[in-house]
């Protein structure tokens, strides 16, 4: 199979800003790769380079090993899926599914027989004679996806395709998506800004920003080890400390002195020494609320703090307590208090404890 897309030190330059910085990545055939950052931060004028729709300043575009830099869109095995569908309105689901391979010039059997597996493919067999306008924004979506596989490409570009739906229709839509890409089994270059979209579908996540690539790697890597501070904060939420080591207690932990809040014990995943500035993040769902104060011993770290506020949403709860400088953020599932009913509450004297190894040193701040 064929399909491995490569951007080497690809730079994008509009006037004087730079919108892509001395990019290199290297996208697997087959696979799910997602281009995850905030607006502005360079991803759709990365995938624009790969579809051709715009030519990079500096740095090549590869193709199965193949220089496509300065190759025209439509001579490109690629196809793109737009945010907001880019269908023909005056064209039916059938005509507009057809389209790529009528230019094609396939035979009229061939476009019959392509279509048809297409319409299956994404469940619109009952709506191929009706036009965009009768459709839903989920099943206009679906047309723009199926047309866009209809020639086969090698690489299927999706430049954000959920983010004109709702919230429902969109985790349905990532479903089926799934599972189309199962079906057709070429390489998927998704671009998004939604965190939760990009870990779900994704085997490999490169998170961008301000044009250059933070971190790369599967999404679990990514959510549990962040090398940097702007991906920590991004997958998800976290609490920051900061501090510096003091004694190395083992190999694999040490104690380090964070200031506004006590002295922990962090583990040793990046090598620290005594004197060592540190940056810890620390996961909400992590940490362990209660009003008892935990018994000696059966928690690395425990810190005294005020429930300052309480946020409920249905299948956990969300504490902010302030301990000394720190105003930390906690998450409890439910599950946790169900035996009895000690939920702490706003104004509660509470205790926070983790293990040293539910932190997580960062590379950079
Ligand atoms: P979004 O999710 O908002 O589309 P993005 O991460 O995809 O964000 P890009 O669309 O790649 O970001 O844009 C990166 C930067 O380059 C932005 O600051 C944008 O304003 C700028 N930019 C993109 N295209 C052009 C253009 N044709 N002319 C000038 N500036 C541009």
């Amino acid at each position: 199979m064929q399909g491995t897309l490569r951007f080497e030190n690809v730079t994008k330059r509009f006037g004087g800003f730079t919108a892509v910085d001395q990019v290199t990545l290297e996208i697997e055939h087959g696979k799910v790769f997602s281009l995850l950052g905030p607006s502005g931060c360079g991803k759709t004028t990365l995938l624009r380079m790969a579809a051709g729709f715009e030519r990079p300043d500096e740095g090549r575009v590869l193709l199965d090993g193949r220089d496509i830099t300065l190759l025209p869109p439509e001579q490109r095995p690629v196809n793109t899926v737009f945010q907001n569908y880019a269908l023909f309105p005056h064209l039916s689901v059938r005509e507009n599914i057809g389209f790529g391979l009528k230019i094609a010039k396939r035979s009229k059997a061939e476009i019959t027989w392509e279509v048809d597996r297409m319409l299956a493919l994404v469940d619109l067999t009952a709506h191929a004679d009706k036009m965009p306008a009768k459709l839903s924004g989920g099943q206009k979506q679906r047309v723009g996806i199926a047309r866009a596989l209809a020639n086969k490409p090698r690489v299927l570009l999706l430049d954000e395709p959920l983010a004109a739906l709702d919230l429902k229709l969109r985790q349905r839509l990532l479903v089926e998506l799934d599972a189309i890409h199962d079906e057709v089994g070429i390489t998927f270059l998704y671009v998004t800004h939604d965190q939760g979209e990009a870990m779900s579908i994704s085997d490999t996540i490169a998170v961008m920003n301000r044009g250059k690539i933070e971190q790369t790697g599967n999404p679990k890597e990514i959510y549990e080890t962040p090398r940097t501070s702007f991906v920590a904060a991004f997958i998800g939420d976290t609490n920051f400390l900061e501090g510096r080591v003091t004694e190395s207690v083992s190999e694999r932990f040490s104690r380090a002195e964070i200031p506004g809040l006590g002295t922990v014990l962090i583990d040793n995943d990046k090598p620290v020494r005594p004197g060592d500035r540190i940056h810890l993040s620390l996961r909400p769902e992590k940490l362990i609320i209660s009003r008892e104060k935990p018994s000696n011993g059966q928690w690395d770290n425990s810190v005294p703090g005020t429930v300052e506020d309480v946020i409920y949403f249905g299948s956990n709860t969300r504490y902010w307590v302030r301990c000394g400088d720190y105003r930390i953020c906690a998450e409890q599932q439910h599950r946790t208090f169900q035996l009895d009913d000690t939920a702490p509450s706003w104004g509660d004297a509470v205790w926070l404890r983790w293990h040293a190894n539910d932190g997580y040193l960062l590379e950079q701040y």
